[in-house]
């Protein structure tokens, strides 16, 4: 799929209406690097299942509460329902008959990612991968590269069953995560949810080794008895960022708002600064989605080298609040440190509102800058440039 045809649809949709028309036509044409998004599900959903995957808490009673009352379904209704032939604003009822009978003709995924216009996606699998596309049938869907990362914790809970000598855990782990980065299919980066695993407000020094194997002992005897695999152990928690630190490679960190399986008070980013300070020069540390949080983000990114931030799936579960979000996370950052990434999850829907709302909101906040004079039209070209791709691109060495 054309770079053109994304960009068509895009300006069809008058998605970028700030003050600047150059500054509207480059938002509408550039194309971006998602780097942290998921793949689309699979099977054909429900309209239920689609509700929850249109709100961030995992409960069923919380998508019953909220209804279609909420910024990410007003969104939907106002840019999904022309890509589907239903009217901008149709009620959400009807919009979901409209899904149902055009899914029915074309696969709503290859249709709503095709018109996202992404460079390149680089997808994490470590949530429900199995429901939803693998990175490369997504970027086959987008039209464009995908590349991936791993969640740390998720080869935490595939080895914790194969290996035979919970003992040897410091190199097994070692040589799972530099197993990723060798081979066809290399990945670019790591990830980690320590955010839902206990949270931030703790010691995250470098465990010994002699604790680490200690406590692969313990974990290893209650998932043999039974246990779930799923890693809240502190030594082991730790040492998975660490190993992933030691690679050098960038290394994802989820924080700010997520669903209730983590306290959002433990996932303020400011809780690593010490984390921060020493993995200073060793990887850098790309904090996810931050938002509330996204201005403790900038101000993080402007004082180390090493911090990089993005505003994710605020993007679209602010909707048409989103040009605030976007606007408060360009004060304080370099603009080498902003990045876009959708964390779209399942619902196409969401991939397409990641990339068209962060379009609308850059165009609006930049287009005022320049239609006041603040910035010049070429300040306003560069960063566009940095953030929709080029910092991506550089971080995680990626091809152009
Ligand atoms: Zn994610």
């Amino acid at each position: 799929m054309s770079s053109e045809h994304a960009a068509q649809a895009i300006r069809d949709a008058g998605v970028c209406d700030g003050l600047d028309t150059v500054v509207n036509e480059l938002l509408a044409t550039v194309r971006l690097v998602d780097h942290h998004v998921h793949g689309v599900v699979s099977e054909r959903v429900d309209d239920a299942t689609l509700a929850d995957m249109l709100i961030e808490s995992d409960r069923r009673s919380a998508t019953r509460a909220a209804g279609f009352d909420t910024q990410v379904w007003h969104a939907v209704r106002r840019w999904c329902a022309p890509q589907i032939r239903a009217p901008a604003h149709a009620a959400a009822e009807d919009y979901l008959v409209a899904r149902r009978a055009y899914e029915r003709l074309i696969p709503i995924g290859r249709l709503l990612l095709s018109r996202a216009g992404f460079e390149r996606v680089i997808v994490e699998t470590g949530f429900q991968g199995g429901r939803v596309t693998s990175p490369a049938a997504t970027g086959e869907m987008a039209g464009c590269p995908a590349s991936r990362v791993v969640r740390l914790e998720a080869i935490a809970e595939r080895l914790v069953y194969e290996l035979a000598d919970p003992l040897t855990w410091p190199d097994a782990f070692r040589a799972a995560v530099a197993a990723e980065l060798a081979g066809a299919d290399p990945a670019v980066g790591f990830k980690t949810i320590l955010a839902y695993r206990g949270g931030f407000d703790r010691d995250l020094a470098r465990p010994a080794d002699e604790a680490v194997a200690s406590a692969a002992v313990r974990w290893a005897a209650e998932v043999h008895a039974g246990a779930t695999a799923r890693l809240t152990d502190e030594a082991l928690l730790r040492f998975g960022i660490w190993t992933a630190i030691d690679t050098g490679r960038p290394l994802q960190v989820h924080t700010g708002f997520g669903d209730p399986d983590l306290d959002l008070h433990r996932a303020d980013p400011l809780l690593l600064t010490d984390f921060i300070r020493a993995t200073e020069e060793r990887a850098p540390v790309m904090l996810l989605h931050t938002y509330p949080f996204h201005r403790h983000a900038g101000y993080l990114a402007q004082m180390f080298p090493h911090v990089y931030f993005d505003v994710g799936e605020a993007v679209h579960y602010t909707g048409a609040a989103s040009e605030v979000v976007v606007r408060e996370s360009m004060e304080l950052t370099p603009f080498t440190k902003l990045l876009f990434s959708s964390d779209a999850w399942g619902a196409p829907e969401l991939h397409l509102l990641g990339s068209w709302l962060f379009r609308r909101a850059m165009s609006r906040v930049l287009g005022d800058w320049v239609a006041r004079g603040d910035w010049s039209r070429a300040d306003a070209d560069r960063v566009v440039r940095l953030v929709a791709a080029e910092n991506a691109r550089r971080v995680y060495r990626l091809p152009a």
